[in-house]
């Protein structure tokens, strides 16, 4: 059974060599014999790609997709999803926070359940910002209540899938692509391992709040349509909230009691709270229009400059 280990890796010149020597070991170690690490080279702008170069000239079994610019840790998992032969593959993070050490227990859960998928679930997260684990613990929650597929919560991207996920997924042509989510949509059967998400080995992340933000709306406005109901909501409770007010001072003029005319700052914050909600809708209808104007140009997710050592 072929193995192949997708590593998606952006600017991680700190880590890739002892990322490629911990798996390694870990493979030697558990005597694993046929596997393919693939490292997928997010345009680097740091020493990774010369690294990687230097250790695949005396490892057959690393090989190097290189993208032609940086595209993103999906796309570049998607590229290795691709390239890969292997009967399974484990998608794990090149910063060593996903410890290659659990991949046996991966492999021994897909024998023993004879699953398709067996996806890491973090126990604990070690070195990661406050601020980042009550916005993950937050966001995992929304969707999965604004979704319709289900999501195990408290997991990422650290999973084996075997070669029917992997054609199904690679059927999948959404150009922005959220990984995770997808992988639970395609459904078949699926098992947890759980394990202690370390704390990156050196370097900083390379998702910034900008990237999160991106990473995760793409999560909810690609697998959910609920927001595109919230106008809809929003525009009937302020009918009735209209109506009950018409029916206030039509009363009130037939019974003479109350003092309706009462200034203009009623007046200003309606017209603020309504012109807040309209470009909130406005908004949120953009977001799946602009998603919409991404699938229909229908632009490759990637470009690869070079593979090395890949046989054809
Ligand atoms: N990564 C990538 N392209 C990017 C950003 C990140 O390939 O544009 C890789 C990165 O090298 C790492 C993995 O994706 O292997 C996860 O990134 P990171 O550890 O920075 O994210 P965090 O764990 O902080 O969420
Ligand atoms: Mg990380």
């Amino acid at each position: 059974m072929l193995i192949s280990v997708l590593i998606p890796s952006y600017n991680e010149a700190l880590v890739i060599g002892e990322s490629y020597k911990r798996l390694k070991k870990v493979f030697t170690d558990n005597n694993l014999k046929d596997y393919e690490f693939i490292f997928i080279n997010d345009g680097s702008k740091d020493q990774t790609l010369s690294i990687l170069r230097f250790i695949s000239n005396d490892d057959e079994h690393v090989k190097i997709i290189n993208f032609s610019r940086n595209f993103g840790h999906q796309a570049a998992v998607t590229a290795g999803m691709q390239e890969c032969k292997g009967d399974v593959a484990i998608i794990i993070d090149a910063d060593l926070q996903d410890p290659p050490e659990v991949i046996p227990e991966m492999l021994k859960i897909y024998y023993e359940k004879k699953c398709n998928v067996v996806y890491g679930v973090r126990e604990a997260r070690k070195g990661e910002s406050f601020f980042k684990l009550i916005t993950a613990k937050l966001f995992y929650r929304t969707l999965n209540y604004l979704s319709d597929v289900s999501f195990p919560v408290d997991t990422g991207d650290f999973r084996l899938v075997d070669r029917k996920v992997i054609n199904a997924f690679n059927k999948l042509h959404e150009k922005n692509k959220y990984i995770r989510g997808l992988i639970s949509w395609i459904g078949f059967d699926q098992h947890p391992v759980y394990y202690k998400r370390e704390a990156r080995f050196a370097g900083e992340t390379k998702y910034p709040l900008r990237k999160m933000i991106r990473f995760a709306s793409i999560g909810l406005f690609y697998f959910s349509k609920k927001p595109l109901k919230l106008a809809t909501s929003i525009g009937f409770l302020s009918i009735i909230v209209g109506l009950i007010y018409v029916l206030m001072i039509i009363f009130s003029k037939i019974f003479g009691y109350g003092n309706i005319v009462s200034g203009w700052s009623s007046m200003v914050i309606i017209i603020i709270f309504f012109g807040g909600v309209q470009l909130l809708t406005i908004g949120v209808l953009g977001q799946y229009i602009g998603s919409l104007f991404d699938e229909v140009k229908n632009r490759p997710e990637y470009i690869i400059s070079e593979k090395i050592n890949f046989r054809e």
